[in-house]
């Protein structure tokens, strides 16, 4: 499988693919160390991972640079998704012990009973991921998943493979068997064929066409499946704010990552008394942003990720454009090695454009003019997607009227594009089933055991 740097276009590496004989024999590497693991204390497998994060802050100029080279994410950027990944771990490490311990929650002394919960391991989970956050969306299921005492199979994504390289060999040198986390390396094949493995539950992180597949697949053999999918995060600016404020906040929340995130901010809707001089504003600073050499600290917009990717935001444009949208700046692909587009954004759009209904997962952004909050709950709710939706405005009761009725995972007030690891990630419609992070991101790589304990009479 050939590695390509997706600023340059050159050839990084060729690594080996695994092909289906491959994938049996990982399988049951893991199957074999499943229960060895599952009976190491929790305190050695709290160790191991805490061993990981040592390795993670030891490391981390050169898995910056892996990052940067292998997703085109600006190299400042890379670094702080490997602080992220520091906070997360924190959190696992402090909480693990605490939520996945027995619990009594009865007993009667006259009867002699007692009742209880045991939080047992999945067993073997395959965890089919991402490109575009590899740390976050990777932990953010195989930390969980090994701490519960499952042993793991991690695809990274074709696009992240390097690094989902290094994540293996720092587990395995921070006390993680080899054969409880293994890498399998591939793309959609190779995916599929790990799908076709007897594990006993699947976690993945990608677009609703592969996670509608794979949902379906699992469906079929009675495992326990999550599916963290896309979004179309929608944002309201009220007429109340300090707009250069929110313009400023906006405009990083759709562009970071060069838009390439989850939660991206990916539409905007504007009150009508502030749309105007929002709009100014965040062009303004949409055109402040430098572009360039990912491996540059001044970079902030690098190149997107997937050549397949400039298709859809080229169709996105052209759709919008012919459908009377106004272009305030970009447009384009930019001409030259890699896979570059330029931060674009459109004001006098509307939902028959495919840039406000599907997914753009890049720098491309729409701004909608609304009349009042009615008008811009109906359009936030008007996508098959629910990952992520906020509000700016000062109040926070309008704020909070208008969220509690949208449909999505996380709702944002002054704030978008963040994820905390207190708090669960979700999605509801095409952005998924199932959750990460939080104590329920714990649970969720357990199956609750119940025990009804009579003593004897
Ligand atoms: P993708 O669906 O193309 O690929 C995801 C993974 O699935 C990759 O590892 C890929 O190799 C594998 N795959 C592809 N075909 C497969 C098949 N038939 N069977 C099994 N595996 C298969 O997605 P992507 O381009 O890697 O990621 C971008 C998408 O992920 C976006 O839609 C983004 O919104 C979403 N995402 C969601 C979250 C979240 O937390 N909700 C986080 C990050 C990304």
């Amino acid at each position: 499988m050939k590695i390509f740097n997706p600023a340059t276009g050159a050839l990084v590496t060729e690594v080996p693919e695994d092909g289906a004989y491959a994938v049996r024999k990982k399988y049951e590497r893991a199957r074999a160390a499943q229960s060895a693991w599952a009976a190491t204390p929790i305190r050695k497998r709290v160790d191991a991972i805490r061993g990981f994060r040592e390795q993670t802050v030891a490391r981390q100029q050169t898995l910056a640079r892996t990052l940067t080279q292998e997703v085109g994410k600006p190299i400042k950027q890379s670094r702080n998704e490997l602080n992220g990944l520091l906070k997360r771990l924190d959190f696992f490490i402090a909480e693990a012990a605490r939520v996945l311990r027995e619990e009594k929650v009865y007993a009667d002394e006259q009867e002699k009973l007692e009742e209880r919960i045991s939080h047992e391991p999945l067993g073997v989970v395959a965890n089919i991921s991402a490109w575009n956050y590899p740390y976050f969306v990777g932990s953010n299921v195989f930390v969980p998943a090994l701490l519960a005492g499952n042993t793991v199979l991690y695809k990274p994504s074709e696009f992240a493979t390097l690094t989902g390289q290094h994540i293996g060999e720092m587990l395995h040198a921070s006390g993680v068997p080899a054969d409880a986390f293994i890498t399998v390396i591939g793309g959609g094949r190779t995916g599929a064929t790990l799908l076709r493995q007897p594990t006993d539950g699947v976690f993945f992180t990608g677009s609703y066409a592969t996670g509608a597949r794979i949902g379906a697949a699992a469906g079929r053999r009675m495992i326990k499946v999550q599916l963290e999918l896309g979004g179309k995060d929608p944002v309201y600016v009220c007429e109340d704010v300090d707009v250069k404020a929110a313009a400023a906040s906006l405009a990083d929340g759709a562009f970071y990552n060069t838009g390439q995130s989850c939660c991206s901010v990916e539409r905007i809707y504007v009150h009508e008394r502030v749309h105007d001089a929002f709009v100014e504003a965040f062009v303004a600073e949409v055109k402040s942003f430098s572009i360039g050499d990912p491996l540059d600290e001044r970079t902030y917009i690098g190149p997107v990720t997937r050549r397949a990717q400039l298709d859809v935001l080229r169709r996105q444009v052209a759709d919008a454009k012919r459908k009377g949208a106004k272009l305030l700046t970009g447009g384009n692909v930019i001409a030259g090695k890699g896979n570059w587009f330029e931060p674009t954004v459109f004001a006098g759009v509307d939902h028959r454009m495919a840039l406000m209904r599907d997914e753009s997962f890049g720098p491309v952004i729409g701004i909608q003019k609304v009349a009042n909050d009615p008008e811009a709950i109906a359009l936030m709710n008007d996508t098959p997607y629910g990952l992520t939706a906020g509000v700016y405005s000062v109040d926070e009761k309008r704020a909070r009227r208008i969220l509690a009725q949208v449909r999505a995972g996380s709702a944002y007030w002054n704030c978008c594009d963040r994820v905390s690891p207190r708090l669960p990630w979700s999605g509801v419609g095409h952005s998924g089933i199932g959750l990460t992070l939080s104590t329920y991101g714990i649970q969720t790589f357990t199956r609750p055991k119940a025990w009804h304990l009579r003593g004897p009479s």
